[in-house]
């Protein structure tokens, strides 16, 4: 065992360090709940956050169910983004048990969130990052923590901020102008689970769904017939697989209304990287690309 005299000597600073070049700070370890907010940190935080997503590309926020692995993943993180609005509902007992001492973000803390009154229980909706304009407020939320977390860096973050929100802002126009080539009777959607409901308020677009806000309602017969009886009735011509849903309901539908299956689209999950919606812009211009071509064959 070292003495206490030989344990100072060796923390002592060396004379030869102060002539070595400056290292750049280590990346900050931050994590994320899903890809979506996964992207929209490491586009503000850059190679200067070294970044884990908890639910994987393709992957239920709603159903996740925690490994061992996040425990450790979270105990080290500086930084943790999570969106709130209830989509986490995994998150409270995992962060408890990881003993995680970082920076808390809810990145949609600054949205007005949509909300259903069901039987006299509020319901609200979790999917604010459909609405491009949410997205930036997340962005600021971001900056914000990174501030926090590392703040010798924050002209940094909130810089990167700005020129990420600019270009939010830019596909969020781009997205108005596609929608606006379809007629308002054409613009309906029908998809998995009730993910959309902020992107078809900010450009609207009606939405018919299966299952309600979350992947685990389980949709009755009288749900489905009913759905059926939607699309016929308002003369839908396709309807859409979500990336992370189970592809069987909407197949069945789709079999049962004689409608296409249209291309898959992105709802709580990005694609794993390479794929068509690797990126939360690119799941915006692909989902957006994707619903026009459908819409446009609407009555
Ligand atoms: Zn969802």
């Amino acid at each position: 065992m070292l003495s206490r005299r030989a344990l100072l000597g060796s923390l002592a600073p060396l004379p030869f360090l102060s002539v070595l070049p400056a290292r750049a700070a280590a990346p900050l370890p931050a994590v994320a709940t899903i890809s979506i907010l996964a992207d929209l940190v490491r586009q503000t935080g850059g190679d200067a956050v070294a970044l884990t997503a908890l639910v994987p590309p393709d992957g239920d926020a709603h159903t996740y169910e925690p490994r061992p692995s996040d425990l450790t993943t979270l105990h080290g993180a500086a930084l943790l983004v999570e969106n709130g609005l209830g989509l986490e509902g995994w998150m409270d007992r995992l962060r408890g048990a990881s003993g995680f001492a970082g920076v808390r973000v809810e990145a949609a803390a600054q949205v007005t969130p949509r909300h259903f009154t069901e039987d006299g229980r509020i319901t609200i909706d979790p999917h604010a990052w459909q609405d491009p304009r949410n997205a930036i407020r997340y962005v600021q939320a971001i900056a914000d923590g990174l501030t926090r977390a590392a703040p010798e860096q924050a002209t940094r973050w909130h810089a990167r901020a700005a020129d990420y929100a600019a270009e939010i802002a830019a596909t969020d126009r781009w997205i108005a102008a596609r929608i606006a080539t379809v007629p308002p009777a054409k613009r309906k959607i029908v998809t998995s689970h009730d993910a959309f409901g902020y992107y078809g308020d900010r450009y609207g677009i009606a939405l018919h769904f299966v299952e309600g806000l979350s992947t685990d309602d389980e949709p009755s017969a009288k749900d489905m017939a009913r759905l059926i009886d939607d699309i016929r009735a308002q003369g839908i011509r396709a309807v859409f697989i979500e990336n992370m849903t189970d592809p069987r309901l909407i197949r069945a539908v789709a079999h049962d209304a004689h409608v296409i299956v249209g291309p898959v689209v992105y709802s709580d999950a990005l694609s794993p990287p390479g794929g068509p919606a690797d990126t939360y812009l690119k799941m915006l211009r692909h989902n957006t690309t994707a619903f026009v071509v459908a819409m446009q064959r609407n009555d």
